[in-house]
């Protein structure tokens, strides 16, 4: 095939180009590639001949810097691609025309098997991403349920109304040996992966405004206008920025229930105001606010997931996608409601419920749609490192 034929003159042709230069990036041996990264490779070859695509997202430049894929440029490519299905809707090479190129469910593909890969412990990255749903819902009711048996066994399951003193039912150290454990096996398994995946992608010397452009580009979701700021597509042709905006709802509504766990937290300890505090103080509000965000957000994202073009995504991944949208839903929930019935005898119930919930979060979130969260940011980093550098092509159009 005539295509078939380009590609293979141009890798012959920069094969080893960069060594014994300093400057340039030097070409690593290629590793064995799995079926979904081979698949990705072979349509990124078509895409690197086609270029039509070039402006909707930082995939496609990335892509022009090379002319073959090994397993790290691949990882670090379906982790840029924040899955818009722009290229999709665009691609006249799309199924059923004989290239089959659907570049957003080939990237969904290996997406999901790098936050297995790069997952500590293993184990539990290959456990979830087999039955993300199953295993994010039964540990959530298996913590949910052991705290209330170990209320009943206590005899503070039913109570009188305690004026949403939580600590009457868990007292404030339990509570903080409970969440810091979890807070910090969290932070330490996503630190872990992305360690590895950081350093799997290699991603050369660091420029100045590097990091400040990445930062900006991740934190306002710069790629999710789809190129143009119209947005992605999603059911169909037609664009929408409401992935974009459901995205910042869930962000910033979960930033928002930290912020108010952060301000509770200097009140207890810096000043010795210990909750309950009133629903017009500070940390009252920023969790009220934050939690809505939290339950619009999600459900926005669960209504786009159910809705989305099957050549968007990868059909295996769904449960792993939805048992995240799922415990965010259930943690803003539970809150909510905690939050409206604090001052009634189910308090203690709703408290367990939620506690549950909520450390059923944290002890997932390095093993589902989280962690791209975290290889994203890695990704668009090294994304706008390497824009800084050279390409080790040195083609005319660079
Ligand atoms: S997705 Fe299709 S249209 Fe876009 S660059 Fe690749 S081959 Fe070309
Ligand atoms: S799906 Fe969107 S983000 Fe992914 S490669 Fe295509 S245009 Fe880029």
């Amino acid at each position: 095939m005539q295509l078939d034929d380009t590609i293979a003159q141009a890798r012959a042709d920069t094969d080893g180009i960069g060594a014994g230069n300093p400057r340039l990036i030097p070409i690593r041996p290629l590793a064995a590639l799995t079926a979904n990264e081979e698949e990705v490779a072979r349509q990124m070859q078509v895409c690197n001949a086609c270029r039509y695509c070039e402006g909707f997202c930082a995939v496609f430049p990335a892509m022009t810097r090379r002319l073959s894929f090994a397993k790290a440029d691949i990882h670090y490519l379906a982790n840029l691609c924040h899955n818009c299905g722009a290229c999709l809707h665009a691609c006249q090479y799309a199924p059923p025309h004989e290239f089959a190129v659907a570049v957003p469910q080939a990237m969904a593909k290996v997406r999901a098997q790098t936050y297995a890969d790069y997952a500590w412990p293993p184990a539990l990255g290959a456990l979830y991403h087999r039955n993300g749903l199953t295993v994010a819902l039964a540990a959530a009711g298996g913590l949910a349920l052991f705290l209330l048996l170990a209320l009943m066994l206590t005899g503070r399951l039913l109570h009188e109304p305690l004026a949403g003193n939580f600590y009457a039912v868990f007292p404030h150290n339990l509570m903080v040996a409970m969440f810091g454990a979890v807070f910090l096996y969290a932070v330490l398994a996503l630190t872990l992966g992305a360690v590895r995946f950081w350093r799997d992608v290699t991603p050369g010397a660091s420029a100045a405004g590097a990091a400040g452009e990445a930062a900006h580009n991740a934190l306002a979701l710069t790629y999710l206008g789809g190129g143009h700021g119209d947005g992605c597509n999603e059911a169909d042709d037609a664009f929408t920025l409401a992935r974009r905006r459901f995205h910042h709802l869930t962000f910033y509504g979960f930033m928002l229930c930290l912020a108010s766990t952060s301000v509770a937290t200097v009140y207890h300890y810096a000043f010795g105001w210990s909750a309950p505090y009133a629903l017009t103080s500070l940390p009252v509000i920023l969790g009220t606010v934050g939690g809505i965000g939290l339950l619009v957000g999600p459900a926005g994202l669960l209504w786009l997931n159910l809705r989305r073009a099957p050549l968007h995504g990868d059909a295996a991944q769904k449960t792993m996608d939805r048992a995240f949208i799922a415990l965010l839903l259930l943690t803003s929930a539970t809150g909510l409601a905690l939050l409206i019935f604090r001052d009634t005898a189910a308090m203690a119930l709703l408290l367990a419920v939620h506690l549950g919930v909520v450390m059923a979060l944290f002890l997932t979130l390095p093993y589902g749609k989280f962690a791209h969260a975290v290889y994203r940011c890695a990704a668009l980093l090294k994304f706008t490192i390497e824009k800084r550098l050279p390409s080790r092509l040195a083609l005319g159009a660079d």
